[in-house]
């Protein structure tokens, strides 16, 4: 099986995709993270998609298909694999079906209005040590400056300028929504509402997925 998650930037994909991750046991495979990775450790590839990624744009789809053809062929992806940021356009949904071609596929948009992506996108904070991710407004450490779990400094990535995001958002519209028809026409998809707490739309993501995955035989029940 493989699960797609996608949605604007601030829907949460990373967020419940650790939670589905965790739950179902699918590695979570988030183009987003390899990128960062790749950049923080200064590779060909990060040199490559830093200046493209600090200005809220779409890294070259050669780039991105070439990670996950490479992750996605690991020992660990073998009984399924979520993504989380990828496919970003019709061309990168082409080229994953090319690259494994018999997987089903379930594809979930978290849908959240645009004005609760800014806020989000705007105030939220990640730890430069463990990565865990926090909101100065919404859900802040108890000390604003550092990590409650690991005591590492808390940073804002590049690309949560206002500016940026909103390049990033009209890069959405532009490119990423156009998967919706695209998959509703494999009839694979499905809308979850976005809003609300981290634990809400989890339980509505993981009812569909209970639902789906016992359907496709890949589970055998959930308690
Ligand atoms: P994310 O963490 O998913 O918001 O991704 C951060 C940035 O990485 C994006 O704004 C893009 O510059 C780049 N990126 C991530 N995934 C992809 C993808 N599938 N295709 C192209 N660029 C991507």
């Amino acid at each position: 099986m493989r699960i797609i998650l996608f949605g604007p930037p601030g829907s949460g994909k990373g967020t419940q995709g650790e939670l589905v991750e965790k739950k179902y046991g699918l590695p979570r495979i988030s183009t987003g993270d390899l990128l960062r990775q790749a950049v923080a450790d200064k590779t060909p590839l990060g040199l490559k998609a830093e200046a493209m990624m600090n200005g809220g744009r779409l890294v070259s789809d050669d780039i991105v298909e070439d990670l996950v053809r490479e992750r996605t062929a690991e020992p660990d992806c073998h009984k399924g694999y979520l993504l989380d940021g990828f496919p970003r356009n019709i061309a990168q949904a082409r080229s994953l079906e090319a690259m494994d071609p018999k997987r089903p596929e379930i594809v979930i948009e978290i849908d959240v209005g645009l004005d609760i992506l800014v806020k989000r996108l705007e105030s939220r904070r990640i730890c430069v040590g463990c990565g865990a991710v926090y909101n100065n407004k919404l859900q802040p450490s108890k000390n604003e400056e550092r990590c409650d779990s690991c005591g590492s400094p808390l940073h804002q990535r590049k690309d949560d300028q206002p500016e940026v995001i909103r390049e990033r958002m009209r890069v959405y519209r532009e490119q990423t929504e156009k998967l919706r028809e695209y998959y509703l026409a494999k009839k694979v998809y499905t809308r979850v509402d976005g809003t609300g707490t981290v634990e809400e739309v989890f339980s509505r993501i993981s009812r569909y997925l209970d639902r789906e995955l016992v359907q496709a035989g890949s589970i055998k029940g959930l308690p």
